[in-house]
């Protein structure tokens, strides 16, 4: 089973209605796809994460990787991981060519399973759960209205749907931040718990002040405070707060993960499975939150390809503390506007209880629509074989 090939798919939709973070105003989602196929006309799908440069994802992938891997065994994953970074590190160490690695990463264990006709988690050491529990992130800016009231209409539908943990979006004015989850309290409850993000929009003293007010609210957790390369921001932000400082979805590989994690600066570590070296890293990365007795939840931001991966992650992933109730670990699911993940695949599970069933079909438990992916194409950024159902440039 040789490596003949590795396709890529730009994907992009325009949003009718674009909502905000503290870094951005979200007007579009994109993401790339690669499939890696074998000689044996066997394949598998990879997700990179990275949407605001899927083309240059794309284009390192075929000009970059794509040379190193082709006509090599598909089976020989920890080899062709350290193939693809060794080449790339001395210009790449963190970033898009981490976040490309990934993606072909993904597919090869996706490749793997589907061959071996068994899930993911399986190879992954096997499932610790199979069933997990999922938050709703979302609770964006609106780019219009009342935030606060917005807020509200938003938490009060995820809870209605059985989320039991919603992530809500801030940094912008600490103000609005308290006002808007003391909202959302009020509203959904004492049952549904709630995270707030910031997406490292504070300097060290404002995040430990809004840390502060957090804490008193009962906040589960206080996500990317200060600036992702500002580790002894992190480790005073953390130092100062007893609430869970959480942070990791700007950081890459086990040696950037050994950085904020030696430097104590988090204690719930993010890892994106499509941006911080796919499986083979992200385990890696699981590891040293294991040794040092810290939560692993994955971040997640994608397609059905990056949502079933983080679930295969977090089915194999071994509980942060033994116990007879460990505390759960939770799913990333993004409930923001993506027409991407809504309609080139059917979603890999459906929420009941506030939990989803990681998928036991082979592979990722995905199957991609190629004819929704079409719709969805950038023709000029790319790659894909005629031979391979999907008609198009080469
Ligand atoms: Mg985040």
């Amino acid at each position: 089973m040789r490596i003949q090939d590795v396709h890529t798919y730009v994907l992009r939709a325009e949003l009718r209605e674009p909502f905000g973070s503290s870094q951005r105003w979200v007007e579009g989602r994109s993401a790339v796809l690669v499939r890696v196929v074998t000689d044996d006309g066997r394949s598998g799908w990879g997700e990179a994460y990275g949407p605001r440069i899927p083309e240059a994802v794309s284009v390192l992938i075929q000009a970059a990787i794509k040379p190193l891997i082709v006509n090599e065994e598909a089976d020989r994953i920890e080899y062709l991981w350290q193939r693809m970074y060794g080449a790339l590190r001395d210009s790449g160490q963190k970033g898009v060519a981490v976040a490309a690695i990934s993606a072909v990463d993904i597919a090869l264990w996706d490749l793997n399973a589907r061959e071996l006709q068994v899930p993911v988690y399986r190879l992954l050491g096997g499932p610790v759960r199979t069933r997990i529990d999922a938050y709703a992130t979302g609770l964006y800016f609106p780019r219009q209205g009342d935030p606060v009231a917005a807020a509200v209409e938003e938490a009060s539908r995820y809870a209605r749907e059985g989320f039991r943990l919603i992530k809500l979006k801030g940094g912008l004015d600490s103000a609005l931040d308290i006002a808007r989850i003391r909202a959302v309290q009020a509203a959904v409850g004492s049952n549904v718990a709630v995270a707030l993000d910031v997406n490292h929009s504070l300097h060290p003293s404002a995040a430990i002040s809004l840390g502060r007010k957090l804490e008193e609210l009962g906040v589960s957790w206080f996500e990317e405070p200060v600036q992702p390369e500002d580790y002894e921001g992190y480790a005073r932000v953390r130092a100062a707060l007893d609430i869970p400082v959480a942070g990791g979805e700007a950081e890459y590989t086990s040696y950037g993960f050994r950085e904020l994690v030696s430097r104590r600066c988090v204690d719930i570590l993010q890892p994106d499975v499509c941006s911080t070296g796919g499986f083979t890293e992200a385990r890696r990365v699981a590891a040293i939150a294991h040794a040092w007795g810290l939560r692993c939840f994955p971040h997640v931001w994608g397609t059905p390809i990056a949502l079933a991966a983080a679930a295969h992650f977090l089915a194999a992933l071994p509980n942060p503390v033994a116990s007879l109730q460990p505390e759960p670990v939770w799913l990333e699911v993004d409930r923001s506007t993506n027409p991407l993940r809504d309609e080139i695949a059917e979603p890999p599970f459906r929420l009941s209880d506030g939990a989803v069933e990681v998928p036991d079909s082979p592979g990722l438990g995905v199957e991609i629509d190629e004819e929704a992916l079409k719709r969805f194409l950038v023709p000029e950024y790319s790659y894909f074989s005629h031979a391979h159902s999907i008609e198009g440039p080469v």
